[in-house]
């Protein structure tokens, strides 16, 4: 071979190395932003609450959000109330999105229009009550104009404020009679009886036949496993096949984890809590004894959400509903 053709040989060899690694950096660029992709894609599914966990979508929704519920708990010891319950009839279907943006409800096949020309809609739900803070939750509300939902329990001499907040045009929903979780998941029979006491509650009240449904607990909580270890994978379809709808929630105040805890802390917390850009926030909030700040916290998490171009909406059937994954 002659000096000329190995320098060819040469050059041809490195002009091969050269293309090569081109196309193998290439390669890897694309892999690297293909996996990008994924990771969002999970993320917009997959995530969950930031307290605590995932989140599903839809019908087959997975959400987590324990704390809350336990806050239910809290609120009921405290209040050594006896009884609660709520009942309205609307029902609605959505998932919770953490993080993210909550994937769609489809059940009803309907959904919430969009709002303020966004789309995007906030759900203020009030669990525990009726009870002295629902008025004062009730004139807050008034004053923004803006309707939320109520899953009231029993609260002896609650008829009044049932019917007040009906009145005021607010939705109320289903949560507990008694609030007890021992005797609430004692067993699929318990539950439902206790579920029907509250309903008639409510009935007998307004004349409301509330068919929105909040857990005692959540969907997603572990209480119940100390009393009925595998309820709540059977309540779950049990409901839906009793034409009920339940509510999780994908955001909340805080107010389950004691009792005048500062207005500043529970905005802090709604806002840290909320899932981020997403199109359907539901948040949990208490009005039963005790509660007294989440009415003071109440102006400021309105004008938040109001400011970040949200629409409030009280809760129907038809609703975008929030749902955890189940637990137990
Ligand atoms: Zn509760």
């Amino acid at each position: 071979m002659s000096r000329q053709n190995k320098k060819k040989l040469l050059s041809g060899i490195c002009y091969g190395v050269i293309a090569l690694s081109a196309i193998v950096i290439c390669v890897f660029f694309v892999n690297v932003i293909e996996n990008r992709r994924n990771v969002h894609a999970v993320d917009n599914t997959t995530l969950q609450t930031p307290e605590q966990g995932g989140y599903v979508g839809e019908d087959g929704a997975v959400t987590q959000l324990p704390e809350t519920e336990q806050e239910t708990e809290a609120t009921k010891s405290e209040t050594g109330t006896t009884k609660k319950e709520n009942g309205t009839t609307k029902k609605e279907t959505t998932s919770r999105a953490p993080a993210t943006e909550p994937p769609k409800t489809t059940e009803q096949g309907q959904g919430n229009q969009g709002h303020n020309g966004k789309g995007k809609v906030i759900y203020l739900t009030f669990d525990d009550g009726p009870t002295a803070v629902t008025d004062d939750v009730l004139t807050v509300l008034d004053r923004y104009k803006v309707k939320a939902t109520f899953f009231v329990i029993y609260q002896k001499g609650g008829e009044e404020r049932l019917r007040e907040i009906q009145r005021r045009g607010h939705t109320i929903g289903l949560h507990s009679y008694s609030h007890k979780y021992n005797e609430v998941y004692a067993s699929t029979d318990a539950f439902f009886e206790d579920l029907q006491k509250v309903s008639d509650y409510v009935e007998g009240a307004t004349g409301i036949k509330s068919k929105l449904i909040r857990f005692p607990g959540g969907s997603s909580n572990e209480v119940s496993k100390k009393y009925s270890p595998g309820i709540m994978t059977k309540l779950v379809p049990m409901v839906k096949e009793k034409g009920y709808v339940y509510f999780d929630w994908n955001c909340e105040n805080g107010d389950a984890n004691g009792n005048n805890i500062s207005p500043r802390s529970l905005v802090e917390k709604t806002i840290k809590t909320a899932p981020k850009s997403a199109n359907h926030i539901c948040v949990l909030m208490h009005d039963g004894p005790g509660k007294k700040t989440t009415a003071q916290a109440l102006p400021g998490i309105i004008e938040y959400f109001r400011d970040a171009g949200y629409a409030f909406e009280s809760l129907n059937m038809n609703s975008y509903a929030v749902h955890h994954a189940i637990h137990n």
